[in-house]
């Protein structure tokens, strides 16, 4: 169930937003992935998730190839993620958010056939349970009749999180999370994600809270100006001239 991303370039035109990277998340890790602003790590992100394709490179996920898939091919491998900005469906309430990533996975599917109905009822009440347990999960649990939009900053975050669970991955990729965030509320995602980790299921993080990413991650990779710069276990990373030079030194 590792990450392999291996020699991945990509290119906007002139822009070399990622040269020749290569890094592999094992099983299990918090992994961070941090550098400065316009390094490529949400780029890294996109690739991974083929929303658009590597110029060079390949990415594979438990020993199959993601690169050349569709993104919804890419969820059903076990590899979902959250976005920088918040993407929630703001006039749907907390549960039906979770319920519609739920629904990226399950057979019945948002187009279950209307000869099916008995047998969907039965499912939709399943997704409903687990759809209930993942906001207990997230500190959610009393929230599920609230509309999404009518959540405090970091309650959004934590049912985008939620939404993403709700797919089964073995792979879970935060972009950001705790973009925004006040001290408690960054407190309690540092919780969240021991809690993910402990379920079992991987994750790799963009993040620029450096104070959490050094306390969460087992390892980190860093990125600048596309490029792979430093890798190791946040000690490491702490004292690399290099990482301090290109990113560290600017917090
Ligand atoms: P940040 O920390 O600010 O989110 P980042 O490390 O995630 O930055 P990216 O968003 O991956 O960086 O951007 C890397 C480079 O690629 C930047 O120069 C950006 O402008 C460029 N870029 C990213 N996406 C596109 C795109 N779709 N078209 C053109 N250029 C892009």
């Amino acid at each position: 169930m590792a990450l392999e991303v291996k020699n991945i370039t990509k290119r906007f035109g002139g822009i070399h937003a990622l040269t020749d990277v290569t890094f592999r998340v094992e099983e299990g890790e918090v992994f961070g992935l941090i550098g400065p602003n316009g390094a490529g790590k949400t780029t890294m992100f996109n690739i991974i998730t083929s929303m658009f394709p590597p110029t060079d490179g390949e990415v594979v996920f438990s020993n199959k190839r993601l690169t050349g898939k569709k993104p919804y091919e890419i969820t059903k491998e076990g590899v979902c993620r959250t976005f920088q900005n918040i993407r929630l469906f703001p006039d749907m309430t907390v549960l039906e958010n979770v319920t519609v990533g739920e629904h990226c996975r399950t057979k019945s599917g948002v187009f279950a056939s209307v000869f099916r109905l008995k047998s969907q009822k039965v499912e939709e009440e399943k997704i409903k349970t687990k759809a209930r347990e993942l906001l207990q999960l997230v500190g959610l649990g009393k929230y599920e009749d609230t509309f999404a939009d009518n959540l405090a900053y970091g309650q959004q975050r934590r049912l985008e999180i939620a939404r993403a669970l709700a797919s089964d991955p073995a792979l879970l990729l935060l972009d950001e999370p705790a973009a925004g965030m006040n001290e408690k509320e960054t407190n309690d995602l540092f919780d969240l994600i021991q809690k993910i980790k402990k379920l079992g299921i991987t994750i790799l993080l963009i993040e620029h809270d450096m104070p959490l990413v050094m306390r969460i991650c087992d390892r980190i990779a860093v990125l600048n100006f596309g490029e792979k710069i430093a890798q190791g276990t946040p000690d490491e990373i702490k004292n690399d001239p290099h990482v301090i030079e290109a990113y560290l030194g600017q917090e």
